[in-house]
């Protein structure tokens, strides 16, 4: 299959081209024809499968082949609803990416930051809006935006949308878009809540599916080093040190030890910036820019931080404290070995965290090697005391309560809480 096949045009041809794709991923090749023909869409993948492109080149070219030259101001056609700023980020790049021959325009509105560039490049004129929800709903609150004109609408990552509570934005947002329209949802999991939620704004909608759990955990190296919790940074360091690692994402369970691994390194003059809620947009956009061009290359993230970080040619996932869900590994290990590129992942694992990594390898159905040749090997006797006695797994379908998955104690659920409390 080639996009030529999948009946594209050439100025999408030519951008594809310019970025070096050859052929559709296979979401792609199901989606796109669908999307063409006018279907509603209900998508069932994840980051990491091309799923951007696959809902971003049929709605350019739609839009390109419908342009009305007619002179006055463009009005927003198509709008993206995506749960992080950073991810709005990452989806407005690829629709300038892949509409660079189109003419088709587009920005990108997220909280946390002053609205004013962002008003200034809507009363120019825009063809696609990319938006985290709160901002949207401000913005059109304040007469900003109108969607009486939107003929085509995404929400992406629908199931995180529910996690960070964004689920009544969504609805007042939803209740605003013309009926006549053509609507996409994408989800990595299908629990009730988000078939629900898709029922409502979905006509009879075609279904495509990419699992591609099982995929990246065969594609990815992994390893998983025993080491006792208070070693793990230097084991770090130690790696860092001594492996050939390009460049590396390394999970943090939290912000305050995604910080001090940062201040850890730096004492061995190893640059690395961290990324996480607490952070600045700036700060986080200005470490991620950093990394994604190559200038540094550690990066230290929690979950929610790095969600959708889309990092070309990342060769390591390190996971400094292993998530207790295990889908979150998945996610996690996902972020390299990108477009059939081979990635490693690295697992550190204390005593108190030998449980989690039984699950996760009941999950992808796989036996992770282990490397027992490294300084700081812990046997494993881990007897926990009465505060580190791990709180027990929550369910998966809890997710919607607003808090989390991957917390693991009860500090972290209530600092997350307040994260998704916040507007973006
Ligand atoms: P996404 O799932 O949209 O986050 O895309 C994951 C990564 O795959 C991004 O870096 C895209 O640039 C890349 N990508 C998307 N489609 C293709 C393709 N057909 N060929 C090669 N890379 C692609």
């Amino acid at each position: 299959m080639t996009f030529e096949n999948l009946g594209l045009i050439e100025p999408i041809l030519k951008a594809l081209q310019s970025e070096g794709y050859t052929k559709p991923t296979p979401i792609q090749e199901q989606s796109i024809p669908l999307l063409l023909q006018g279907k509603d869409l209900l998508g069932c993948a994840q980051t990491g499968t091309g799923k951007t492109a696959a809902f971003a080149i049929p709605i350019l070219q739609k839009l390109f082949l419908s342009k009305n030259d007619a002179k006055g101001k463009r009005k927003i056609r198509a709008i993206i609803l995506t749960p992080t700023r950073e991810l709005a980020v990452q989806i407005g790049d690829s629709f300038t990416t892949y509409g660079k021959f189109t003419g088709i325009k587009n920005t990108v509105i997220y909280g946390g930051v002053k609205q004013f560039a962002q008003t200034q490049a809507l009363q120019q004129g825009i063809d696609v809006l990319i938006a985290t929800p709160g901002r949207l709903l401000d913005l059109m609150d304040q007469g900003f935006i109108s969607l009486k004109d939107i003929e085509y609408s995404v929400l992406d990552e629908a199931d995180h949308m529910l996690d960070m509570g964004f689920i009544h934005d969504i609805r007042k947002i939803i209740a605003k878009l013309p009926i006549k329209r053509q609507s996409l949802f994408f989800s990595a999991t299908m629990p009730a809540e988000i078939l629900d939620l898709s029922s409502k704004i979905l006509g009879n909608p075609a279904r495509v599916t990419i699992n591609p759990e099982q995929t990246t955990a065969e594609r990815v190296e992994q390893a998983v080093y025993f080491v006792g919790r208070d070693d793990k940074t230097k084991l770090l360091i130690h790696l860092l040190q001594n492996e050939k690692i390009d460049s590396a994402l390394i999970f943090s369970r939290t912000k305050h030890g995604a910080d001090k691994v940062v201040k850890l390194l730096a004492k061995t003059n190893i640059q690395a910036a961290a990324i996480h809620g607490n952070k600045s947009q700036s700060a986080r956009q200005r470490a991620l820019d950093n990394f994604k061009s190559g200038q540094s290359n550690i990066l230290i993230a929690t979950d929610i931080a790095a969600r959708g970080i889309d990092v070309e040619e990342l060769s390591h996932v390190i996971n400094f404290d292993l998530p207790n869900v295990p889908e979150t590994y998945i996610h996690r290990i996902g972020r390299t070995g990108r477009a059939n590129a081979s990635g490693t992942a690295i697992s550190f694992c204390d005593g108190e965290e030998r449980a989690y990594l039984k699950d996760i390898q009941k999950l992808i159905e796989q036996k992770i090697s282990v490397v027992n040749d490294h300084p700081f090997v812990d046997d494993g006797t881990f007897v926990p005391t009465k505060k580190q006695v791990r709180p027990p797994r929550r369910p998966q379908t809890s997710r919607s309560n607003g808090a989390r998955v991957d917390s693991t104690n009860g500090h972290q659920a209530k600092s997350n809480k307040s994260y998704s409390r916040k507007r973006y």
